[in-house]
């Protein structure tokens, strides 16, 4: 079960939560960060800006889950907290439009 799936309409957004074990939270969040993820004791919790609108919130979670699939949480978190942009959040981003690409593909 991955994003794959889930962009392909396969599962739905809560089937992937419950798989990586996550759950969304909306917060009224500073105007230049969409959401963020972090892990504590096993839980992933993706904070999504609640100004954002219906569009941009469902892009936010799909690039914080994009996060928890590349696994790359422990060392990203440092970085999510400095609210600073780095590699990762390109790779978040270039995972998902490579989805879209595959899927993109095989419908042709
Ligand atoms: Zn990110």
């Amino acid at each position: 079960m991955n994003i794959y799936n889930l962009l392909k309409k396969e599962i739905t957004q809560q089937d992937l939560l419950n798989y990586y074990n996550a759950t969304i939270v909306y917060d009224s969040l500073p105007d230049f960060i969409n959401g963020l993820v972090f892990n504590y004791r096993g839980i992933n919790t993706i904070i999504v800006n609640s100004n954002l609108s219906y569009y941009n919130k469902r892009k936010t979670i799909l690039h914080e889950l994009a996060h928890i699939e590349l696994s790359q949480l422990n060392q990203i978190d440092k970085d999510l907290f400095n609210f600073k942009i780095n590699k990762y959040e390109d790779e978040a981003d270039k995972y998902i439009k490579s989805i879209l690409e595959v899927i993109k593909w095989k419908k042709i």
